[in-house]
């Protein structure tokens, strides 16, 4: 168990100059302090067919970072899979904090929960099994909801990012901050067309549109950190 546990379970979506280095990273500064229901959660998570979906240890440790930063109380999260992302924030929000996650799978949930509520923090979460887009929408119906999020992480539905940005960017609060993974797809977005894999295309077009569309957004500053598959951090600033 502890050694699954230490294997990087998504040897696809490394950024940096080599897999050695990356090792590195995990060995010496994340798994020391990655907190043991993570740990656990990865281990449980490792023999699924899409274990490479989990949320990439090294950016998970800096959302927890930013997490505590903006002293985040109120989260959504898009894209739960088996919540290594989730027990994460729910591990670092305070104990009356509240997470809205949501997933079109309550299957790949359910494999992580036991692990949730070992770790005593089910109580912070609101699971939704529902596409995200209406999730939001919904959330948008109840004005009270609007900038009274301190932090959201996005990880699921790529080409649907920037719909999933203009919500956010109603429901997150000034000086809150909105976190979408994979925004460089596996180092596509930097590849001439030709060369990507036909099947990575589109998802590849819409990551440089996305990309180049929270650049433009004077609404946000903005950071793309070459963490796991590319993690972009941005603040709302009005
Ligand atoms: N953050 C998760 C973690 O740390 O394990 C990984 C999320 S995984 C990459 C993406 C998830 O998004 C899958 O569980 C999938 O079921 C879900 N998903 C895909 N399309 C969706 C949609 N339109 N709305 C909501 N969830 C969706
Ligand atoms: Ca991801």
């Amino acid at each position: 168990m502890e050694n699954t546990a230490k294997k990087p379970i998504q040897p696809n979506p490394i950024l940096l100059q080599s897999k050695e280095l990356y090792e590195y990273i995990l060995e010496t500064t994340v798994y020391p302090r990655e907190p043991e229901p993570l740990k656990e959660l990865r281990a449980a998570s490792a023999s699924h067919p899409t274990a490479f979906f989990g949320t990439a240890p090294d950016a998970g440790q800096l959302m927890a970072i930013l997490l505590k930063l903006v002293n985040a109380k109120r989260t959504i999260e898009v894209g739960v899979f088996t919540g290594y992302s989730l027990l994460l924030t729910a591990l670092t929000i305070p104990d009356d904090g509240k997470i809205i996650a949501m997933d079109i799978n309550r299957k790949s949930y359910e494999i992580g929960l036991p692990i949730i509520q070992k770790a005593g923090v089910e109580h912070k979460i609101d699971f939704i099994e529902s596409q995200a887009l209406p999730a939001l929408d919904k959330l948008l119906e109840n004005q009270e909801n609007e900038g009274s999020f301190d932090f959201a992480f996005v990880d699921a539905d790529k080409g649907n990012y920037l719909n999933y940005h203009e919500r956010l960017m109603k429901l997150v609060k000034v000086g809150g901050i909105i976190v979408y993974d994979n925004t460089l797809w596996g180092g596509t977005v930097a590849w001439p067309e030709e060369s990507v894999p036909v099947a990575k295309r589109n998802i590849r077009q819409s990551s440089i549109e996305f990309n180049k569309s929270l650049v433009a957004d004077p609404r946000i500053e903005s950071s793309l950190a070459p963490l796991g598959d590319g993690l972009t951090i941005c603040r709302r600033i009005y």
